[in-house]
């Protein structure tokens, strides 16, 4: 076979460059969903991450994917502070925003601790952000990580009469399994 000529293999080099700053931005290796993302390789997006945006009415773009992807992995709460040192290459405002639409569309709530950081916990598929869908965090006073108890709805409270409840922060402290 004969060897591409000159132009050709000035062409590959740069393509080869491109990709390697690509990745080298997110910092994240050699992920499908970045080869897809910089134009290279397997097209593989049918991630269940991508799912759970569309279903949720959001448009699939890279970071995005990546974000929940992350959140998902995490298996605590995150704060926007926490995913600008874990995609320490991305741009903050896209991140600000991402959190935002998340938090917009459903994909995560909001929590206050009260640590006085705010973190955002991953929400279930069929959670619409109402009140049934709340539950129960725990704040671990020994690494500071905040954990959603999805498990642990919120209790049946009989308020006094006339009062309505619309909202509650109901956050258990102590010790977390991995301190323990
Ligand atoms: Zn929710
Ligand atoms: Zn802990
Ligand atoms: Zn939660």
């Amino acid at each position: 076979m004969k060897s591409p000529g000159p132009v050709l293999n000035e062409r590959l080099r740069e393509q080869r460059c491109l990709t390697q700053r690509r990745l080298a931005f997110l910092n994240l290796g050699c992920n499908p969903i970045l080869l897809y993302y910089s134009g290279q390789g397997p097209i593989k997006m049918n991630t269940s991450e991508e799912h759970k945006l569309q279903n949720k009415g959001v448009r699939p773009t890279a970071m995005r994917i990546l974000v929940l992807q992350y959140l998902t992995q995490l298996g605590h709460t995150s704060s926007l502070f926490d995913l600008e040192n874990h995609f320490d290459h991305a741009d903050k405002s896209t991140l600000y925003r991402t959190l935002k639409t998340f938090e917009e569309k459903g994909i995560v709530h909001k929590i206050d601790d009260g640590s006085g950081i705010i973190k955002y916990g991953l929400c279930s598929e069929s959670c619409q952000c109402i009140l049934a869908d709340q539950h129960f965090h725990f704040h671990c006073e020994k690494c500071g990580e905040t954990y959603c108890m999805s498990g642990m709805q919120i209790p049946n409270l009989e308020l006094p009469s006339k009062f309505i409840l619309k909202q509650s922060n109901l956050v258990l402290k102590g010790i977390c399994a991995n301190c323990n």
